[in-house]
């Protein structure tokens, strides 16, 4: 197999913090495009798995996947992307293709599992992680890459590629639409796109933060009401009246706070995923007949869905540029919430 040398950035051990080092590449293979990556977004699964807080890691490690990029080389068989496209991969290169959830377009729960965009194991390179976007380039099957909407700006867009869908595809799930209220928690990368999808989709928004600035601001993200959720009487005021509430905490929180919002028979869904449980009370769920569910990403066609629907409706991220030597410093500050409201990687910061 023919490889290339590029640079990266990432981090040896959960204590390390990231630094530039060189990885390999696959040269693009027949179904393969080679893009040349220009911007990428900061999630916070990024830090979760750098810092190995979800179970061991595979290092080294190179996180990012929202990654937006133009093609440079394309393999002989590449039949949906030509140089020049701009394009984008979000947090799967690849699964199974054969098993049930693979056929009915929900790759994200491939039955022997998806491969991450990072921190799976490479399939062309033996003992080795797949690399994600804080690099210079990356190789990946047609199948799994997205095309990017013209009118949509870039760096803004690069979000869209795991918050946009994380957000996106429970919303549609759960039918969030006119006449529904809904609870977007947690006004980070994933929340605010949540508010700024859902009202888009014609609901009701309700957004709920721990911090007082975005109270001020969350409005202009498009929530129709927003509640400081540390303070105990904004929060009764909405007990039995949420149809659906989109849970997007990074860190532990009480959730049975949340299920004493929805209405009979609503439905609460994580998207965070904090790296401890999370107790839930039987009653939370019994009294109302309510659910608790959870939700990974979104399947190819549902993340190219999604992009087009942003596109329409002209959405993407409120993003903060940072270089890439400042990474350590980002992941900092998403500790604290003090993002508004997702970083983006200018990735000229590596090649320069
Ligand atoms: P983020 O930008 O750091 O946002 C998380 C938000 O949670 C913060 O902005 C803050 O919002 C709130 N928060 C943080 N600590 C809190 C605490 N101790 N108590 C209450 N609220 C707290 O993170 P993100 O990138 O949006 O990711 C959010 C979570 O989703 C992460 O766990 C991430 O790994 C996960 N994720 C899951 C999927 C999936 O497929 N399910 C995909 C992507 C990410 P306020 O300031 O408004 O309170
Ligand atoms: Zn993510
Ligand atoms: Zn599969």
């Amino acid at each position: 197999m023919e490889t290339k040398n590029i640079k990266a950035y990432g981090n040896e051990a959960a204590e390390a913090p990231l630094d530039q080092l060189n990885i390999k590449r696959r040269q693009a293979t027949a179904h393969d495009v080679e893009i040349d990556i220009l911007f990428c977004g900061v999630c916070h699964s990024d830090l979760h798995t750098a810092r190995s807080e979800w179970g061991p890691t595979l290092y080294p490690c190179v996180p990012g996947h929202e990654i937006v990029g133009r093609v440079i080389s394309v393999g002989g068989h590449v039949s949906k992307f030509k140089v020049g496209d701009v394009v984008g991969v979000g947090c799967m290169v690849d699964s199974c293709r054969e098993c049930e959830y693979c056929k009915e377009h929900l790759e994200q729960y491939c039955e022997p599992g998806m491969t991450g965009t990072y921190n799976s194991p490479d399939k062309y390179f033996e003992n080795t992680p797949t690399f994600g976007g804080y690099s210079e380039s990356i190789v990946v099957d047609e199948s799994y890459v997205l095309r990017i909407p013209e009118t949509l700006d870039l760096a803004a867009a690069a979000p869209l590629l795991c918050a946009g869908i994380t957000t996106y595809s429970p919303l549609r799930h759960w039918n969030v639409g006119p006449g529904k209220k809904v609870g977007i928690v947690g006004i980070g990368g994933l929340g605010h796109m949540g508010i700024k999808i859902a009202k888009a989709m014609g609901a009701h928004v309700v957004a709920f933060t721990t911090s007082e600035s975005k109270f001020a601001e969350a409005k202009r993200l498009g929530a129709d009401e927003v509640v400081l959720s540390k303070n105990r009487e904004q929060m009764a005021a909405y007990r039995g009246k949420l149809h659906f509430v989109l849970d997007a905490v990074s860190a532990e929180h009480d959730v049975n706070v949340y299920l004493s919002l929805l209405r009979v028979d609503g439905s609460m869904a994580l998207v965070g995923a904090p790296e401890h449980p999370l107790p839930v009370a039987a009653f939370s769920l019994i009294i109302g007949r309510k659910s608790f569910a959870g939700s990974a990403i979104g399947g190819i066609q549902e993340t190219q869905e999604m992009l087009d629907f942003c596109a329409a409706h002209n959405i993407t991220a409120d993003i903060e540029m940072i270089d890439i030597k400042n990474i350590n410093e980002a992941y900092e500050r998403l500790l604290k919430g003090d993002v508004k409201y997702r970083f983006v990687i200018d990735m000229a910061s590596l090649k320069n």
